[in-house]
């Protein structure tokens, strides 16, 4: 059962619940989990909840997926007004399914959605989302190894208007995509392309929020990166210091064992680092959020006050980078197995295979 809000008193959504008639086959359904790949094939059904100006939160449902119904006109197409968040389901060895953090994932949609000027869902409402889907789509959790369920919850425009302002109307769903595991046959490291000519984030924009704008402006430097045989972009701020990659944060490990990150209004806050660095707080590293110029991480690779260099976010969880490419230099990165070792250790927490000892996991 849900409880009230605590933070703002509210009751339970009452969710209205449209089974799919059509739902897929437990055979087809397992043919999807042997080899479900990322982001292609989707549960049976989704969260749909509408907001207005004057009528809040109302009609809460979970209902067969499927195509939405749109205006042409709705303020989502034109003008971008939309947030996200991505999340994932992991089953354990008893069956339970449990998510992880998803407090966090619901504080950072609410600060996504003021900064797109979207209403702030309650916390409340958004884990109640979270139980609602998965209280019909628990099949879809695959069990095999490093495998989990995808939760995107977004939401967005409705409105028809195509006056710019924030729309009165604006909808909150969440869907559900099974993903196999990011590194088939082992963790490999990945090689990042620099990008000079094109900046994630701004002073004073919206690279702190987790909505599509920042992802559209990052593909073109993306395809920079492919072209260059890279796997991932790094961008930078307007005074060269790292910020983070297209989709994941970054992690700096220097020789006397502190982590250093980049610290910025402009960067998304990344729950995988973010417990990443507990981790390694509970090991005895000393952790710092300052910037890093690009030089200082070249020099110090160079000089070997640099000893690891990763990536972390909710995806691949950690990726050590091994390679740095720009225009006109190659910098081969130092290994070490702290990155590996953090990995194993968060990827236990969040399997049920070690202790929970700071009480991350939600069950659902
Ligand atoms: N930065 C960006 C731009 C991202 O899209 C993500 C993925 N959500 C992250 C960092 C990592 O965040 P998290 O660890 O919460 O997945």
């Amino acid at each position: 059962t849900i409880d009230t809000d605590p933070d703002t008193g509210l009751n339970p959504l009452q969710f209205l619940v449209r089974k799919n008639l059509a739902a897929k086959s437990p055979a087809a359904r397992e043919e999807i989990l042997a080899n479900p790949g990322f982001g292609t094939h989707f549960t049976d059904h989704m969260v749909d909840v509408c907001w207005s100006v004057g009528g809040g939160w109302h009609r809460p449902r979970v209902q067969p997926y499927g195509p939405l119904s749109l205006d042409p006109a709705a303020a989502v197409l034109h003008y971008a007004q939309e947030v996200f968040e991505g999340i994932k389901a992991y089953r354990h060895a008893d069956g339970s399914i449990h998510t992880f953090r998803p407090d966090q994932n619901a504080r950072r949609l609410q600060r996504s959605a003021r900064r797109l000027a979207l209403p702030e869902l309650p916390v409340s409402y958004f884990l109640q989302s979270l139980r609602e889907l998965l209280a019909v789509d628990a099949d879809w959790v695959p069990s095999g190894a490093d495998q989990s369920l995808y939760l995107r919850p977004f939401m967005f425009a409705k409105e028809a208007f195509l006056g710019v302002r924030p729309a009165n109307k604006v909808n909150y769903y969440v869907i559900a995509s099974p993903a196999g595991a990011y590194f088939k046959g082992g963790v490999q490291p990945v090689s990042i392309w620099l990008s000079e000519d094109y900046s994630r984030a701004g002073k004073g924009g919206t690279g702190a929020a987790k909505t599509g704008g920042n992802y559209a402006s990052s593909l073109l430097p993306q395809s920079e990166a492919y072209e260059n045989e890279c796997d991932q972009v790094v961008f930078l701020d307007q005074d060269r210091n790292v910020e983070e990659l297209g989709g994941m944060n970054i992690v700096f490990v220097y020789k006397d064992g502190t982590l250093v990150t980049p610290q910025s209004d402009s960067i998304l806050e990344g729950i995988t680092r973010d417990s990443i660095l507990q981790l390694a707080v509970d090991r005895g590293h000393k952790i710092e959020g300052r910037n890093v110029s690009l030089d200082e991480w070249r020099a110090g690779v160079a000089s070997g006050d640099i000893v690891e260099v990763f990536a972390c976010g909710t995806a691949a969880v950690v990726t050590p980078i091994g390679v740095l490419k720009g225009r006109d230099f190659f910098d081969q990165q130092p290994t070490g197995t702290l990155a590996l070792e953090l990995r194993e250790e968060l990827t236990d927490i969040q399997y049920g295979r070690r202790e929970d000892k700071h009480g991350w996991l939600y069950r659902l």
